[in-house]
């Protein structure tokens, strides 16, 4: 008899997306999600150690020797979604900003007038540490509640020391506290604040003498980003800061070429970026030196849907060079106030005509890779953590085509049922 805690069967399809743990499916592997029909999985200790057809695993005495058995009663199981770019913490709402966007004015001037991005810098610099918490702690459940396990979550609407420092706190407590993991980033240049706009180079030294240091003292992030955009930070000021926090062992990430080309791709590729993202404006040369340097692209159409009248990520292009597409949902209260993956599924598909298996790779292995968890997270196989998601659904192809339902009754977290069952 085969011991295990959890054992679940009578799972109609269960999408495996195996085979990609060193390396991010690219090209036409992008398409291999790993169907099993009438699939059973077997968890021991928060780790995946049977997965395939229920025969299969019922010959090996999975079923009988389970701690506790799970009835999927025919719906279909995939790896838990990853969502790699979000900005999880802040506090107030943009509604006003969304509506006068609506009328026709335009997301970078809004910014250039001190609204958007610096509203929330504001009312975050404004809220405790307890208020953060309160609302990242609502925000995380939500999206768990739509089946993400696993999720970036960057700094950015503090910008001053000791903001940057709390947003980056209140990550952690809530990775602690709830049953999701969060990965943290600082993105101090997110934008430029009120009392550096006379003294950009200025700001720069107080993120590379000041803010980085004692983040890297106090391991507050994994991650470094910054927000490389024409009237933001320039491609120099953005591969001066990467490198800076490389050295210090932050490892580079980039919001690159989203409204305007800067050859951010190229850069990404230049730093060692484990991913760029956004790059909706990126040139072929960008998607070439992207794919000889292995970055992984992430892909955020919520934000293209909401604000750029249109413009997509030329997603196609990307497959067609090599790049390893991953998708993420860009929360944030400005330009993507949206959560649910599988509806960042039908955005791919619809509106950047990503096949719908090349966008499941994209929201699980390949978005463990753009946070450097693909050797743990984003498949079901062994040897993988048991994170795993039940959608009342017939098949898998039915995510993006029954659009801004949520269909996930099931989010198993390292083993532990947190939602369902
Ligand atoms: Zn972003």
């Amino acid at each position: 008899m085969s011991s295990c805690d959890l054992y679940i069967d009578q799972i109609k399809q269960l999408v495996t997306v195996k085979g990609f743990s060193q390396q991010a499916a690219r090209g036409a592997s992008q398409q291999e999600i790993g169907l099993i029909e009438d699939g059973a999985v077997a968890i021991r200790q928060g780790v995946i150690i049977a997965a395939g057809p229920k025969k299969e695993l019922e010959r090996a005495g999975w079923k009988s020797g389970a701690g506790r058995y799970l009835n999927a009663g025919g719906m279909i199981a995939l790896p838990g979604f990853i969502d790699p770019h979000t900005h999880l913490v802040f506090a107030g709402s943009r509604e006003e900003e969304f509506v006068a966007r609506l009328r026709g004015e335009d997301y970078l001037s809004i910014l250039e007038q001190g609204g958007g991005i610096l509203h929330t810098v504001r009312a975050t610099r404004s809220a405790s540490a307890e208020e953060l918490f309160r609302a990242g702690k609502k925000w995380a459940l939500r999206l768990s509640e739509m089946g993400t396990t696993t999720l970036e979550a960057k700094s950015g609407y503090g910008l001053d020391f000791v903001t940057e420092l709390k947003q980056l706190k209140v990550i952690r407590e809530l990775n602690q506290s709830l049953p999701l993991e969060l990965v943290p980033t600082y993105l101090g240049a997110h934008a430029w604040p009120e009392e550096y706009q006379a003294d950009h180079p200025g700001y720069l030294q107080f993120i590379i003498k000041r803010v980085l240091p004692e983040i890297a003292r106090l391991k507050l992030a994994e991650f470094c980003d910054v927000f490389c955009e024409k009237g933001v930070f320039s491609r120099q000021a953005s591969k001066l800061l990467l490198e800076e926090a490389s050295k210090l062992g932050l490892k580079p990430k980039l919001h690159a070429d989203e409204i305007n080309n800067l050859e951010g791709a190229e850069l990404a590729a230049e730093v060692g970026a484990v991913s760029a993202d956004h790059l909706v404006a990126v040139s072929e040369k960008g998607l070439k030196a992207m794919a000889a340097a292995g970055v992984i692209a992430v892909l955020l159409p919520g934000t293209s849907f909401i604000l750029q009248k249109g413009h997509y990520a030329p997603a196609r292009q990307m497959i067609g060079a090599g790049v390893p597409v991953a998708l993420a949902s860009d929360f944030n209260p400005g330009s993507s106030p949206v959560g649910s993956m599988a509806l960042i599924v039908s955005l791919a598909v619809i509106k950047m005509g990503l096949a719908v298996e090349e966008a499941i790779t994209a929201v699980t292995i390949n978005a463990a890779h753009a946070l450097d968890r693909g050797e743990r997270l984003g498949s079901i196989e062994p040897g993988k953590q048991a994170d795993l998601i039940l959608l009342e659904l017939d098949d898998y192809r039915q995510i993006p085509y029954y659009f801004g339902f949520n269909t996930v009754k099931v989010v198993i977290k390292k083993g532990r049922l947190i939602k369902g069952g």
